[in-house]
């Protein structure tokens, strides 16, 4: 059912209306009065069940449109986890290693949360690195120690 089959139903529950209410306002006796009126209150009991049917079916025309944005994110969000793949670094962290380029690592936390932090090298001896990402800030060993320049 969608609008326009609403909208016809509620002209044909007026247009009917009114035919009743031109019969109670014609000279007709009182058993006839009393059916028109039987009539017109089941007729005003169908209209408040369609209004009923009506609310729902917007609602769940809402919950159908936010359910197809979900699988479209996580379709996206699909996509982009193949994109990368979870290694041991040389440093020993366990992280996620892009599949492209360039070559750079993900925060593992971040991935869980749904969203990619891309770990950036903290230029320091020990290797590690950091997460840039406001909320989490994690750091990894992705490289190994390195003393190189002190021989
Ligand atoms: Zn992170």
């Amino acid at each position: 059912m969608d609008i326009t089959a609403i909208k016809g139903a509620y002209d044909g529950f007026r247009h009917t209306k009114e035919i009743f209410q031109t019969l109670l306002d014609a000279k007709i006796d009182a058993e006839a009065k009393e059916k028109v009126s039987a009539a017109m209150k089941t007729l005003m009991e169908a209209q408040d069940s369609l209004f009923n049917a009506q609310s729902v079916m917007f609602s769940l025309q809402e919950e159908n449109h936010s359910l197809k944005q979900k699988i479209a994110d996580l379709e996206e969000w699909r996509v982009q986890m193949d994109s990368y793949e979870l290694v041991e670094a040389p440093g020993k962290a366990v992280v996620y290693q892009f599949k492209g380029s360039p070559e750079h690592y993900a925060c593992p936390s971040c991935m869980v949360a749904k969203r990619i932090s891309i770990l950036q090298n903290r230029g320091v001896v020990a290797g590690v690195f950091d997460c840039p990402h406001p909320s989490c800030k994690a750091e990894y060993k992705v490289n190994p120690y390195n003393n190189a320049w002190m021989s």
